[in-house]
């Protein structure tokens, strides 16, 4: 069958943490002991209270479709949420998704026609440009690697590459892969900019209760952002909740009726029993996430030691559960290197438009870190 495929999957690459992850899985199958640093996915279970909701909205049946945006308690539960990081959207404002990744989904399909132009800050996830390019979008960048993957010292680069023309610029703060948690005066600097040029901001707060020292400032909270953010949020990294998929988004003005189109032609509606879960999640899971993020950060703190120990300065991350280790200029062969050699798996940093770093998740426990540490020190990657 000789078949045509759309363009705009021919823009696109399959997802690299993904890919690599599904590499190391494979692997793993073969028999092989790999250490897999590549996804970024909590090694925690779901907490208990959580899984126990879960289990009860099975038994009392709810199972069906609910309504396309998402069930009335998550809902009211999501914009208190909101409410208390300083953000004003109604629930009619708010579309809970099957992933945070379906909530950007549709927010770039919703906002960028051909030939937008969408601002991100490199080192970024994978999936913002993937996204951006099936929405025909243009993408412009801003490099932080000179600034230790900081914003602020790179606010007069952003002053001088967004413009009347650009549609969306992305901020991910706790950022995936970089770590680095933005200081105040840099989200007010995109503030300013993004209020003089009249840009939509999308605001990937998804790392949001892992940062380590200051709770992160949501960018939707200062003067002038409430009408031009789209913040997104979810389950999968604060509750370790991967694979139960579910995430949420709020928009402004009349937004979410649009994407709502969008959601509801695709997956109709998270899962029925999921969303009871969520409810429970956002209101008593308090003292799990903390756990976590302690755990998180002992961990952080490990590696680092580590790496210094091998005299490997890593720009120091804030937050998030990602570090970017300076490694060769090509970073591809590192990283293929270290996961057939050494056995250990990561993601190269060119996959979020920064070559000459592999980014390493540190969500596996400490005695896997040492075992990876040591690994690549055996086999002359460190
Ligand atoms: N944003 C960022 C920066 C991420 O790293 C992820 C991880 N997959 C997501 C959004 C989406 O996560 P999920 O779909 O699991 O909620
Ligand atoms: N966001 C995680 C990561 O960067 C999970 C995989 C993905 O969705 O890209 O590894």
């Amino acid at each position: 069958m000789n078949r045509t495929f759309a363009d705009r999957v021919g823009r696109v690459e399959p997802s690299a943490t993904l890919a690599i992850s599904n590499a190391a899985a494979e692997l793993e199958a073969d028999g092989v002991d790999v250490v897999d640093l590549s996804v970024g996915e909590p090694d925690f279970p779901t907490p208990e209270n959580v899984v126990a909701a879960g289990k009860q909205a099975l038994d009392d049946d709810h199972t069906g479709y609910t309504p396309s945006s998402g069930i009335p308690e998550l809902k009211r539960a999501v914009a208190e949420k909101f409410a208390d990081d300083g953000l004003s959207y109604d629930t009619d404002q708010i579309i809970v998704t099957p992933g945070g990744k379906q909530g950007l989904f549709e927010t770039f399909m919703t906002l960028l026609d051909d030939d937008d132009e969408v601002v991100l800050l490199d080192p970024a996830w994978v999936s913002y440009e993937a996204m951006a390019k099936l929405a025909g979008a243009d993408i412009s960048r801003v490099d932080l690697t000179p600034h230790e993957f900081q914003l602020e010292p790179a606010l007069e680069q952003l002053a001088a590459t967004v413009t009347d023309d650009t549609t969306m610029l992305v901020v991910n703060s706790p950022s995936n892969p970089s770590g680095a948690v933005f200081s105040d005066a840099a989200l007010e600097g995109v503030r300013d900019i993004a209020v003089d040029h009249d840009v939509t901001v999308v605001s990937d707060e998804i790392y949001q209760r892992i940062a380590y020292d200051e709770e992160p400032t949501s960018l939707g909270s200062l003067d002038g952002m409430a009408n031009r953010t789209v913040t997104l949020n979810g389950f999968s990294k604060a509750y370790s909740m991967t694979g139960w998929r579910l995430g949420y988004v709020g928009m402004p003005g009349s937004m979410a009726e649009q994407a709502g189109k969008i959601h509801g032609h695709s997956v109709s509606c998270a899962v029925n029993f999921v969303q009871h879960a969520g409810v429970e999640a956002l209101k008593n899971t308090d003292e799990p996430v903390v756990e976590m993020r302690e755990a998180f950060r002992e961990r952080r703190d490990m590696l680092l030691d580590l790496f210094a120990d091998h005299g490997k300065e890593v720009p120091h991350p804030d937050g998030a559960f990602y570090m970017m280790l300076p490694v060769d200029e090509d970073d591809t062969a590192w990283c293929e290197g270290a996961i057939e050699e050494a056995h250990v798996a990561t993601v190269p940093g060119s996959a979020f438009g920064t070559p000459g770093y592999a980014r390493l998740s540190y969500a596996a426990s400490e005695e896997r870190l040492r075992e990876g540490v040591a690994r690549l020190a055996e086999h002359g990657y460190l």
